[in-house]
């Protein structure tokens, strides 16, 4: 028997880590956030200067790459060569090198298997861009997350003016646009909804609508 994986893909600033958190949570499941891996792949990049583009020499750092996932008070730890990098991966520059080494082919298969070993029983929440189509096709369940650019950039200016940070909307929007362009077009594992999976186009719902109107259809397909 193999372990049960709800798959849950979609552009950035959806709510998809929201999501995918409160399904964990809601059944007990492991979590994967494979946006994670890319961002932790980049950091390591930036740390020991290896060269963004170069396939070459990404490929040795993935699979090599010395990551460790570990839960503290419910809390969703990430550690790289034994050093907490939890904040450190989701800054910007992260994202932007994560995004730009997640284009190159090999690295992306070089990224598949450490993906799949965390399909484990009692079932796996993964959270990505291609988990539905790639990485877990034959998924039982699978939800696509979407939300307008307008909507994200919104979104994500409120989260970013909580933590007393100020950043104009039209920055926002323009960010989050090329990084969907990028995701979107890109030769291998583009951002498409597998043709089996639920759209969810949250523009106009609450979190907590999302995460109801996703365990209801999850439990009815499981
Ligand atoms: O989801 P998150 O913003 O953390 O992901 C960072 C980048 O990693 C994305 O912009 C995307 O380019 C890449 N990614 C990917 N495939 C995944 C998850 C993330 O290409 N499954």
């Amino acid at each position: 028997a193999i372990a049960p994986v709800i798959t849950v893909d979609g552009p950035s600033g959806a709510g998809k880590g929201t999501l995918c958190q409160a399904l964990a949570e809601n059944l007990g499941w492991h979590l994967l956030d494979s946006g994670a891996i890319y961002r932790v792949l980049a950091l390591a990049a930036l740390h020991h200067n290896v060269d963004i583009t170069s396939e070459e020499a990404l490929v040795p750092l993935a699979v090599h790459l010395d990551v460790q996932f570990i839960t503290q008070e419910n809390k969703l730890q990430v550690i790289l060569e034994g050093e907490v990098v939890t904040s450190q991966i989701r800054n910007e520059t992260v994202g932007n090198t994560a995004s730009q080494a997640a284009a190159l082919p090999r690295v992306r298969e070089a990224l598949l298997r450490r993906q799949r070993a965390f399909r484990e029983f009692p079932g796996l929440i993964a959270d990505g861009r291609d988990m539905g189509t790639i990485v877990f096709p034959d998924a039982p369940v699978k939800i696509f997350l979407d939300a307008s650019a307008e909507e994200r950039a919104q979104r994500r200016m409120l989260q970013l003016q909580q933590n007393g940070l100020c950043v104009k909307f039209e920055r926002l929007l323009s960010e989050i646009q090329e990084r969907d362009y990028r995701d979107r077009n890109r030769a291998v594992a583009p951002l498409v909804p597998a043709s089996d999976a639920l759209i969810l186009d949250s523009t106009n719902m609450s979190i907590e609508e999302v995460i109801e109107h996703a365990l209801v259809y999850a439990r009815n397909v499981l």
